[in-house]
């Protein structure tokens, strides 16, 4: 038996001979080249940790290709998310049903549903977020003679369709036109067809009966989708 220490060129312990078990049939000698089997474990650990922080990387620079920082423009509009609101919108996150936040302007809505969306996203959910005015565009846009402004239109408007987390900001902030009710509404029956139905997470200065007139003829109809689609809460 070979009993000259051998230390590990890492941690310089002593490395300990392979148990009988680990020799069975390998052709490697009692006492290996190398590091000692707790650092090798731990460079397995290390690299795993790495990797994780290199995936959360990655996810957070595609985040801010696709959706950008935000970006408030009103100065008076507070900075930070209170606590109690990113905690009540935490307990929403995995539970089926998407959330409304509806209240006056300056109450972090938009801040709230896209830390929401970004909290998410970096988990590798299927998020997508969209504002009404954009949406509005789309839905004209699909109706555009511009191949390019056409085609992109339509991907937006199936991505609103087709992904698992739908966020949606300052619905009924513009004047809704026909086009836009007719899409939103299609939207709407998109997503409450499947079982469960598919979140949707939105923010609206407006609630109850002055977020119908939005509407006009169709305000009816949206908002009793919506209210199936999520679960109001006073932001
Ligand atoms: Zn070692």
């Amino acid at each position: 038996m070979n009993e000259k220490n051998e230390l590990c060129p890492r941690c310089g312990a002593v490395k300990e001979p392979l148990s009988a078990e680990a020799l069975e049939g390998s052709c490697f000698p009692r006492i290996w080249p190398g590091p000692c089997g707790d650092c090798v474990e731990k460079e397995r650990e290390d690299a795993k940790i790495e990797e994780s922080r290199r995936i959360i990387r990655r996810r957070a620079a595609e985040w801010a290709n696709e959706f950008g920082e935000y970006d408030d423009t009103n100065p008076d509009h507070p900075r930070a998310i209170p606590g109690a609101k990113s905690a009540l919108l935490a307990s929403f996150r995995d539970c089926g049903k998407g959330v409304a936040l509806v209240g006056p302007p300056g109450r972090v809505k938009t801040r709230l549903l896209l830390w929401l969306a970004k909290q998410m996203f970096m988990v590798g959910r299927d998020v997508h977020f969209i504002t009404s005015a954009e949406f509005g565009r789309y839905a004209a846009g699909k109706f555009s003679h511009e191949d390019e402004y056409r085609e992109r239109s339509v991907w937006e408007l199936a991505r609103c369709r087709e992904c698992d987390f739908l966020f949606f900001d300052d619905l009924g902030h513009e004047k809704a036109t026909e086009t836009y009710c007719v899409e939103f509404k299609a939207l709407l029956d998109e997503r409450s067809r499947p079982k469960p139905a598919q979140p949707m997470y939105w923010s609206s200065n407006f609630g109850g009966q002055s977020l119908i007139d939005k509407f006009g003829d169709h305000g009816a109809a949206i908002v009793r989708r919506l209210d199936q689609l999520s679960t109001f809460v006073t932001a």
